[in-house]
């Protein structure tokens, strides 16, 4: 299977997805598999691989559960032309979906399927849909054509409007952990080092993890995480560190900066009650700036930096 970030066609869901997918499989067997679902998990997860494999099940001809790969219906999906068959995404540049997309979605939905079978319509990420564009598909999760399926994949769901979460059965996807992922990244390629190497600087999310691997961001990102490890071990002033990561993306500093935090925190010991309560502070304010960049607010790039260096020295100094 080659897998990257963008796969739209799989036969097999990810190792740690396995029991997951089992339960869907049976639902879909027993033709009790509801039409409006939501695959929830952290970021980076492999959630749209378990989306792809659900689709690809979906859209089978054999309907013996799963996707047999050989009949026409899989080599349709497989090459990406399967008329029955549906990726809404940001356009290439931008964040949000908006209404349009989401209105010819739902027609798209509302058509007799082309091959006799199932119609997949797949959103991802569920939570980039812009209120109007949330809105708008609300009636057909109210009452999903016959032979439709929407599934959606979501990283935040609390960023979607409750009357769309409410309409959607959640379907929760774990993480692996990292024995589990070390493992997959080696059948993916990835030398033991190299893999160990972008699942720390990835921050666990797997599938980030293999494409800094393989299109070489990951010494970038990894110097990222050194400037930030440097401020919380105190080697490094806050100054030189907004120096430092002056030239790098508003979101990846924000990301990585959390993602340093998070770790961080899990190897403290609960005594250290103090700190980590001014941990978990700054980790939910770079949240919210994180929410506010991807939202498309322009924040003061340099001045938010310098605050994000300056607090997490602080948080450092704290007794
Ligand atoms: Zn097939």
């Amino acid at each position: 299977m080659v897998v990257d970030a963008q796969t739209r066609w799989s036969a097999t869901p990810l190792p740690w997805q396995s029991d997951e997918f089992e339960r869907l499989l049976v639902m879909q067997q027993q033709e009790r598999l509801p039409h409006a679902l939501m695959l929830v998990g952290p970021e980076g997860c492999g959630k749209r691989i378990l989306a792809a494999t659900l689709a690809a099940s979906l859209l089978c001809h054999k309907r013996s559960g799963g996707s047999c790969g050989t009949c026409d219906g899989c080599l349709l999906a497989k090459a990406g032309s399967h008329g029955d068959s549906r990726w809404l995404e940001p356009e290439e540049g931008k964040r949000a979906i908006g209404i349009d997309p989401v209105r010819e979605a739902i027609r798209f939905t509302q058509q007799t399927a082309g091959y006799g079978q199932h119609k997949v319509l797949i959103v991802s990420p569920a939570e980039a849909m812009t209120t109007s564009a949330a809105n708008a598909i609300l009636k057909t999760l109210e009452e999903p054509p016959g032979n439709s399926f929407i599934i959606f994949v979501c990283h935040r769901p609390g960023d979607l409007p409750a009357t769309v979460r409410s309409r959607c059965q959640k379907v929760t996807v774990p993480a692996p952990d990292q024995g589990q992922a070390l493992m997959w990244l080696g059948e993916q390629g990835l030398e033991a080092d190299l893999a160990r190497q972008a699942f720390d600087v990835s921050g666990g999310r797997v599938m980030a993890a293999l494409a800094m691997a393989r299109t070489g961001v990951l010494e970038g990102r990894a110097a990222i995480r050194r400037t930030f490890e440097q401020l919380l071990e105190a080697s490094l002033a806050p100054a030189g560190a907004a120096a430092d990561l002056s030239k790098v993306e508003l979101e990846t500093v924000l990301e990585t900066g959390l993602s340093v935090l998070q770790h961080r925190l899990k190897s403290h010991s609960k005594s250290e009650l103090h700190k980590n309560q001014a941990m978990f502070l700054l980790c939910d304010d770079i949240s919210q700036w994180c929410a506010a960049v991807r939202g498309g607010l322009n924040l003061t790039r340099e001045g938010l930096i310098l605050q994000l260096c300056m607090r997490i020295s602080t948080v450092t100094k704290l007794r």
